[in-house]
């Protein structure tokens, strides 16, 4: 497969922009060589800019829940083109598109929105120590909760694949007040809480972590959680930036019958368009300004665009059956993917929840720990990379990213994939 023109355009790229990319994981230092540069989407398909075309399992990191270029998506955004491309001021669409994902998320009686997952999670945390005027957040490793000054402590993919667990830049008073806790374990979090759940002022989790590769939570794990915030008094916030409208149409919250008191919206909402919402409980979010003394603003907020584009997605996702169809074809990956390794002799395992999942190259059969994901076959994974990269199938170019299937991926699709995969095995067990 031929990548001249990313290779030329990589050069240029690192003149002017630092590292070449806009967002670390794109520049592959988790899986080595080049980045590439794309052109377009078609569907499943990404085309890259030396016209490769692959099946697209990124999908923009979880937003394209519908594919590229989804017909009533471009027909919505057309339209609002011609109206105008933002007001600085409220419009009618904003209502709608508030009132449906309150509708669809029920934890949700009123929601803000915002301009990427990371102004989420840092307005969701500002508005839980104002709500509870505490100061201490606790989060869990190989969680990744945005770019946030507090929250860049362990906190999975972009950072591990750089092997940087924490930023330079964030000065330790900042990140004295966020306590981190291992993921799926219950009992460290009952022990953390009997001694200092007083000072907590909320919880933040990715109820199926999706940044340290795909981690369910294990049965238990996310109730536990409900309870010490409600016994402490502490905000319990799902950060549902990946797991909302891709899991399942109610997200993670809806999956695992748990309900936080604030959630974190983003990716699929806008379709792509850059759109963060946060929302929950109307006596929490009724303290942010103008209403309350917590500060929350943003110039594009609500972009009509941006709104459009979410308001079609929504209508599409809430057609009946649309989970359900999204969730079988990953298990017919996950299930096929497993079959094939299984035959090369390659030990190889999967987790999968609805139209998210994980591969690991483990021995091990279940992948419930922060730990075990670390331990797998990161070189393996490497070289499986790049030969499913020249099979025509494009992965996030990292160990510690989830995939996703949408709703343009067909048979056709998962087949190649399949095909793909086989021969990456095999080339794999040879080595
Ligand atoms: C992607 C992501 C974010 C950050 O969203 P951005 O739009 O990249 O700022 C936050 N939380 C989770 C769980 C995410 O997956």
């Amino acid at each position: 497969m031929n990548h001249e023109n990313s290779k030329k355009l990589y050069e240029l790229a690192l003149q002017f922009i630092p590292g070449g990319v806009n967002s670390p994981v794109r520049a592959f230092k988790g899986v080595g060589g080049n980045p590439l540069f794309f052109k377009g989407g078609d569907g499943a398909y990404l085309i890259d800019s030396d016209n490769n075309r692959y099946v697209d399992y990124v999908g923009a990191w979880g937003p394209l829940i519908l594919g590229h270029r989804h017909a009533s998506v471009i027909a919505a955004l057309q339209k609002q083109l011609e109206q105008g491309l933002g007001y600085g001021a409220s419009t009618e669409a904003e209502i709608e598109i508030a009132r449906k994902i309150c509708e669809l998320v029920p934890s949700l009686e009123q929601v803000r929105l915002v301009t990427s997952g990371t102004e989420a999670t840092m307005s969701a945390i500002r508005l839980a120590r104002g709500f509870t005027r505490r100061d201490l957040v606790v989060k869990f490793e190989g969680c990744y909760h945005g770019h946030v000054d507090g929250l860049l402590v362990k906190a999975g993919s972009g950072a591990l694949t750089l092997g940087e667990p924490d930023s330079l830049g964030v000065p330790k008073a900042y990140t004295d007040l966020t306590h981190v806790l291992d993921f799926n374990d219950s009992d460290g979090v009952r022990r953390f809480f009997e001694q200092h759940g007083k000072d907590v002022a909320c919880v933040i989790v990715e109820p199926v972590a999706g940044n340290m590769n795909c981690v369910p939570p294990v049965p238990g794990f996310l109730e536990t959680l409900r309870e010490v915030c409600t016994e402490s008094g502490a905000v319990l916030i799902f950060d549902e930036v990946m797991t909302g409208f891709r899991v399942a149409l109610g997200g993670a919250q809806e999956k695992f019958g748990v309900t936080p008191d604030l959630t974190t919206l983003g990716k699929v909402i806008g379709g792509a368009l850059p759109v963060g919402a946060f929302g929950g409980r109307r006596e929490i979010m009724d303290c942010i300004a103008p209403n309350g003394a917590v500060y929350q603003a943003g110039t594009l907020s609500g972009s009509p665009l941006a709104v459009a584009a979410g308001l079609a997605m929504l209508e599409e996702i809430t057609r009946p059956g649309f989970y359900d169809e999204l969730g079988n074809k990953a298990t017919i990956l996950m299930t096929g993917l497993k079959e094939r390794a299984r035959a090369a002799g390659i030990p190889f395992t999967t987790n999968q929840v609805g139209g998210m999942f994980g591969c690991f190259f483990s021995d091990e059969e279940e992948i419930s720990q922060f730990s075990q994901v670390t331990a797998c076959n990161i070189p393996r994974f490497q070289n499986y990379f790049h030969q499913m990269l020249d099979n025509g199938v494009y992965l996030a170019p990292s160990a510690y990213e989830a995939g996703f299937v949408s709703s343009a991926h067909g048979d056709t699709e998962i087949n190649h994939t399949l095909d793909a995969a086989e021969k990456a095995f095999a080339a794999i067990a040879k080595l």
